[in-house]
């Protein structure tokens, strides 16, 4: 297989690790990449959004799959792009075409379709500058703290979680009248505030047939003990202990199969990873949103859990044959850290120089935001570096990435030191 693995992130390097694995790869290709995707394979400097620029790629270098690592390409419609062009339709794309990955580009879609297919989710409505009075009147029959939600892509900041009933009225005006996120925010869903714990469920799926992967949670604050601003994810851990047999059947049967089935009814194809934001309210699991790819930093733990070859897990995607897949997970734990850029989520430096990545043994470096100088590595972004171990159980993983940690360094690199605090269990 000649591969294109579009992206530039920790995700992405994660999946080129595993790719790199298989027997079946003659060449892989990641545009535009990073510092740690070149490992794998060769970094192509073209955007993940230049269509163009890829169809003249694919054609001559002969590339025979494409997988989609980030959302936009596939929100703005890659797997359609390739399906219309006569030269390209025959090379599938693992992504979800427009219509499905409406599912992550708008929650209206992706609440709506929920409701059609009896999908547990907050009970919501949804709102535009045209009905802003009903959206007060809506928030005024609810209960703190309120939930607003951007319908479109606001690069993960677009939803608000306001306290009290004035600031939640001001936040909706804001999104729908001053346009708070642009156009994302031209609409605005409003639910209801769900209490529990939250993981990442992940599905592969030809639009028949699914494999559910290693579950997985993310840490999202910036702080320790979840506190502080968003970030695009600190730490991820699988497996996940509340996670149990009990539990994930009720995820199959109430969310994976109606959602696979759902979409198939509806005729909407969707070809490749499903990624499915979950919240534990006592015991039962409701929908918090969907994501049409996989997660960044849960992909730098659920790939090395994935023992199957990848390749042949897409290529089951691709040729409608996924069911007659095996799928097999590494039984060992999985963390990952992510060292980040002091000051991120806010103002951050880049182009600091990156050492010590080459003495870490015990761990896999996922590098996110990095660039390379010749043989010298770089900070290039917030989230700089994942670093992976495996464990007997999550404590033995997460002692394994903090040694690691302690090796590699750059000015101002900063990581949270509790990952995994809450569902630590020897169990793991
Ligand atoms: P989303 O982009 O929809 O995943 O929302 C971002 C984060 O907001 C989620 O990871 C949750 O922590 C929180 N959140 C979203 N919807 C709800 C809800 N209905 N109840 C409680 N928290 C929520």
């Amino acid at each position: 297989m000649r591969i294109l693995l579009l992206g530039s992130g920790g995700r992405e390097h994660a999946i080129a690790w595993k790719i790199a694995k298989s027997s079946h790869l003659e060449k892989l290709f990641i545009a535009p990449g990073n510092a740690g995707t070149r490992l794998h394979g060769t970094n192509v400097d073209m955007s993940a959004t230049d269509f163009s620029a890829i169809k003249a790629f694919v054609l001559a270098e002969n590339v025979n799959m494409v997988i989609v690592g980030p959302e936009d390409p596939l929100v703005l419609g890659i797997h359609d792009f390739f399906l219309a062009d006569a030269q390209l339709k025959s090379v599938p794309v693992i992504g979800p075409n427009k219509e499905a990955a409406q599912l992550e580009g708008s929650k209206d879609f992706a609440k709506a379709f929920m409701m059609r297919h009896n999908i547990p989710t907050a009970k919501y409505a949804t709102f535009t500058k045209d009905t802003l009075e009903q959206g007060y009147k809506f928030l005024e029959g609810m209960k703190a703290p309120y939930v607003l939600k951007a319908d479109g892509l606001a690069a993960g900041k677009g939803v608000l979680i306001p306290e009290t009933l004035p600031e939640a009225k001001a936040e909706l005006k804001s999104m729908l009248a001053d346009a708070k996120f642009g156009d994302a925010s031209s609409r605005v869903v409003i639910e209801q505030f769900l209490k529990g714990i939250e993981c990442s469920v992940f599905v592969l799926t030809d639009g028949d047939s699914y494999k559910i992967l290693p579950e997985a949670k993310d840490y999202k604050r910036i702080g320790e003990g979840d506190t502080g601003l968003n970030t695009g994810g600190m730490g991820a851990v699988s497996p996940v202990s509340f996670c149990d047999k009990t539990f994930m059947d009720k995820i199959e049967n109430q969310i994976i199969i109606p959602t696979v089935k759902g979409l198939k009814s509806e005729g909407i194809v969707y070809k490749g990873f499903i990624f499915f934001g979950i919240i534990n309210v006592k015991g039962e699991p409701y929908v918090i949103e969907y994501n049409c790819r996989m997660g960044d930093p849960e992909t730098e733990v659920v790939m090395p859990r994935l023992k199957s070859d990848l390749i042949d897990l897409l290529e089951g995607v691709a040729t409608n044959t996924l069911s007659e897949c095996d799928i097999q997970f590494e039984e060992r734990s999985a963390c990952t850290i992510m060292m980040v850029s002091g000051g991120y989520p806010d103002a951050y430096q880049k182009g600091k120089v990156i050492n010590g990545i080459n003495s870490v043994t015990d761990s896999l470096v996922f590098h996110a935001g990095t660039s390379s100088d010749g043989p010298v590595v770089l900070s290039n972004g917030g989230r700089v570096l994942a670093v992976t171990s495996y464990g007997r159980n999550l404590e033995a993983a997460l002692e394994r990435s903090y040694a690691s940690i302690e090796k590699i360094s750059f000015d101002d690199a900063y990581f949270r030191t509790d990952i995994g605090f809450d569902v630590l269990s020897k169990k793991n």
